[in-house]
């Protein structure tokens, strides 16, 4: 659980324009704030950023007070759900989960341990042997959340996370984030396109229109204008 305050953050890319203008705002520990915004609008490049993928052009980043600016993405402490982070189809839903950990010099029975606790929270231990190819999609959603909770980050980044599943598995995944946000506390910031998935799982809602914060507020300040 973590504050991520933003300070007039900014991108550009090479020499053009301006893709975040100058960006303020602060999300609360434990808070669920749901970016919503036309494609192109910068909601991929702000995850990044907060990520530590993406190169900071201006403004300032801190978690819990701290400036992150120049810190490691290991080192920001942070989850990430992209669907770009394709699981490893080669390796098994556990070595997918415990890989980063490895990696990182985690020992062996620390590794098991929040594999397990993690695969409980989610319902993956049947599945602990399988590879990839062998879940569906929704299995394999919920492997790629998982690799993200081993790792216990103070922060969650989600990027459309459910935009490739077919619309019953889109509504059963949408509660299984709300009940892992209840379960866990964590600090979420989640884009999506789907206006249900914002109402239904935002404490707070930022919409994004070409850079610029154009609104924020709660799902119903936002969208319960009769
Ligand atoms: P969204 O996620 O809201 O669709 P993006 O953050 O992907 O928006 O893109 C915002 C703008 O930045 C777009 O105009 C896009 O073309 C541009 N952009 C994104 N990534 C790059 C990049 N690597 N190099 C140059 N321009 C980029
Ligand atoms: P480094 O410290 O060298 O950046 P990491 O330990 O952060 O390495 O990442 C190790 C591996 O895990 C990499 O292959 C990376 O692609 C993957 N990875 C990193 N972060 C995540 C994440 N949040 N979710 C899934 N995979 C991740």
């Amino acid at each position: 659980m973590a504050q991520l305050t933003l300070k007039n953050l900014q991108k550009r890319y090479g020499n053009k324009a301006e893709v975040i203008k100058s960006l303020d705002l602060q999300i609360n520990s434990g808070e669920f704030v749901v970016v919503v915004g036309p494609s192109g609008c910068g909601k991929s490049t702000l995850l990044r950023m907060i990520a530590g993928l993406e190169e900071i052009s201006g403004g300032g980043m801190y978690i819990d007070g701290s400036y992150v600016n120049d810190d490691s993405p290991s080192e920001r402490g942070i989850g990430m759900v992209f669907q770009s982070y394709a699981l490893y189809p080669h390796m098994s839903v556990y070595k997918n989960m415990a890989f980063a950990l490895e990696l990182a010099g985690h020992p062996a029975d620390d590794i098991a341990r929040r594999v397990h606790e993690t695969a409980g929270i989610l319902q993956l231990e049947p599945l602990l042997e399988r590879r990839p190819k062998d879940l569906s999609g929704g299995q394999r959603q919920r492997v790629a959340i998982g690799r993200a909770i081993v790792r216990e980050p103070r922060l969650f980044l989600f990027d459309e996370p459910l935009s490739n599943l077919d619309a019953s598995l889109r509504v059963q995944m949408r509660m299984e984030v709300a009940s892992l946000h209840k379960r866990l506390g964590s600090t979420i910031i989640y884009v999506t396109h789907d206006q249900v998935e914002a109402m239904t799982l935002a404490d707070r809602i930022v919409v994004l229109n070409r850079g610029n914060i154009e609104q924020v507020g709660t799902p119903l300040d936002l969208y319960d204008h009769p």
